[in-house]
């Protein structure tokens, strides 16, 4: 047969795509095969081809034609294995210790299976029996994990078809913007001759509320999600305002009530005070309790951003970081970071199991007045049954189970910030509150001249430590053995000055002591090349010091 033929025969036989499975020795078939004998294994094995620059992989992505023909399963799987799966980023591997995308529980793929197999669609209960009540009891367990009400509060509510305890998503951005958008309607709800924001919009609400605009408050730590949140519900970007915080990259409740009033004197109300737990840069926690009696007091929407560090409640002992957080009216919290479960799952919960009710909207076919449909409370329409994979984490893991993976995480971070710490040639930037901190490389004869140097020195001198910092990063993560992600950070210690930092979050519990200690040793090891000696020869001109002698 030529291939011509082949392809014709392949397309004659369309339905047996959609019937018939991958024969084992096939390629698609083995990867399935190893897949499930050992991720990690796998993983290991095929992503190989760490030095190729993106550039270079955008040509094997280059064809904006859609095939004319219909090809070979297994010919195709070739093309996925080496040039998609080999130059992916091993997110799982334990020295991946930059970003909050981190290892799976084994469970995870095959229950991803399942979950696939049976395709169903959350929007409404016609495409998903089952699945609807297993969400609507995952978003219950969660909220008890928050608000800790009784059981008839839970025994009444969690499958109500008017009321609903929370909304489920496809991570922290979207919980944001539900959370705000609801927050928007409740303010301008109906009353009088007004029929609401949703209906009658911005305008028409500014005038009935008889203000010049509305605000978020948030500290300059807030989640980038955030701003696109007051875009989209109307607020404009320049109405989300950025609080100052401490020097623990916590919002300072002073900086907040100083700023509250600014805004009373411009005619602006605050729509919602939004409090951090977690943030993503340094995973520090706000003061929610003091935030929350600042949100009583002005009586706007309290809502904490714990898409992060939300988990942390499954730990006794560190659960009371988040204190106050019972008292949000809602709160964000991502299933993808620390519950687990594979990318696009989050949450938002909420307090008061009517508040869902601002945003409601039914339609004629489906999302029915008085079904259990929980489009009908969602921003998204069309939806995966993701909740079954934090029902599996929940149910198979426990609280203990995660309380164990909270615990280790900060305990590792702890361990990190103490080698940091110790190491002549390295400045910890931020302590770990939960389990992320920064640092950056600064050589122990330029960390002893900066502490007598001026402040415009020190300036200077952190210009040339910003580039540094950049270099060793991008190295590291070129070299792919190790990965630690970098941001910037205004520093108390250098009044405020914006530093470029490493970032390190640890949630990974394969990340062992051994792992942290290559992490550092790679660093200096990188600081030991050509371009950085450099750097290091014109910072110590800057600072008029001598460097000791390379060992
Ligand atoms: C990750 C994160 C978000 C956004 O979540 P996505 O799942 O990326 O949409 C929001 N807030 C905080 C604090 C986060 O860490």
């Amino acid at each position: 047969m030529t291939p011509k033929e082949a392809a014709k025969a392949n397309l004659e036989n369309l339905y047996r795509i959609f019937t018939i499975p991958e024969a084992p020795d096939s390629t698609l078939g083995a990867i399935d095969q190893a897949i499930t004998r050992d991720v990690a294994g796998f993983l290991q094995a095929h992503i190989v081809a760490l030095e190729r620059s993106l550039e270079d992989i955008e040509k094997d992505f280059a064809d904006p034609e859609i095939p004319e023909e219909p090809a070979y399963v297994s010919d195709y799987t070739e093309f996925i294995k080496e040039k998609l799966v080999a130059h992916s980023v091993h997110t799982a591997a334990p020295g991946f210790v930059g970003h909050m995308t981190s290892a799976l529980p084994y469970f995870m793929l095959p229950l991803s299976r399942i979950m696939t197999a049976l395709n169903q669609n959350l929007v409404k209960v016609e495409t998903s029996k089952a699945f609807t009540p297993m969400e609507r009891q995952v978003l219950a367990m969660l909220h008890r994990l928050v608000y800790a009400r009784d059981d008839d509060f839970y025994r009444r509510w969690m499958h109500d078809s008017t009321h609903a305890l929370g909304a489920f998503c496809s991570g922290g951005t979207i919980a944001n913007i539900t959370a705000l958008w609801t927050a928007r309607n409740i303010l301008c709800a109906p009353s009088g001759d007004f029929r609401g924001i949703a209906r009658e919009g911005y305008l028409r609400a500014l005038e009935h509320l008889g203000c010049r605009g509305l605000a978020v408050l948030v500290s300059r730590r807030g989640h980038y999600s955030l701003g696109k949140a007051v875009d989209l519900i109307g607020l404009g970007r320049d109405n989300l305002v950025r609080v100052e915080t401490d020097d623990n990259n916590r919002m300072d409740p002073a900086a907040l009530c100083s700023e509250l009033a600014r805004l009373r004197d411009e005619g602006i109300r605050p729509l919602a005070i939004v409090g951090i737990a977690g943030t993503t840069e340094t995973g520090n926690v706000d003061p929610l309790d003091e935030l929350a009696d600042i949100a009583v007091e002005q009586g706007c929407h309290f809502h904490v951003d714990a898409a992060w560090g939300g988990p942390t409640l499954f730990s006794e002992r560190h659960r009371h970081l988040l204190r106050g957080i019972e008292r949000a009216d809602s709160v964000t919290l991502d299933a993808h970071k620390q519950l687990y479960v594979p990318m696009g799952a989050g949450m938002v919960l909420f307090r008061d199991p009517a508040a869902l009710r601002a945003i409601e909207h039914h339609a004629a076919y489906i999302l029915r007045q008085g079904s259990k449909d929980l489009g009908s409370h969602t921003l998204e329409g069309s939806r995966p049954g993701k909740a079954m994979l934090v029902h599996a984490g929940l149910s198979i893991m426990g609280r203990k189970g995660y309380e164990l993976l909270i615990d280790l995480g900060i305990e590792r971070a702890r361990l990190f910030a103490g080698k940091v710490r110790r190491h002549p040639d390295f400045e910890l930037m931020t302590e770990p509150e939960l389990n992320i901190l920064t640092y950056r490389y600064v050589p122990a004869w330029a960390q002893a001249a900066m502490a007598r140097a001026d402040a415009e020195t020190c300036r200077q001198a952190n210009a040339v430590l910003d580039r540094i910092t950049r270099l060793i990063q991008k190295e590291q993560r070129e070299a792919g053995k190790t990965f630690v992600s970098r941001t910037t950070l205004q520093s108390a210690r250098y009044e405020r000055q914006s530093l470029t930092v490493f970032r390190v979050v640890l949630a990974n519990p394969l990340t062992t002591e051994e792992i942290i200690d290559a992490i550092l040793q790679e660093q200096c090891r990188i600081a030991g090349r050509e371009e950085i000696r450099q750097l290091l020869a014109y910072l110590a001109q800057i600072l008029g010091a001598d460097p000791s002698p390379r060992p």
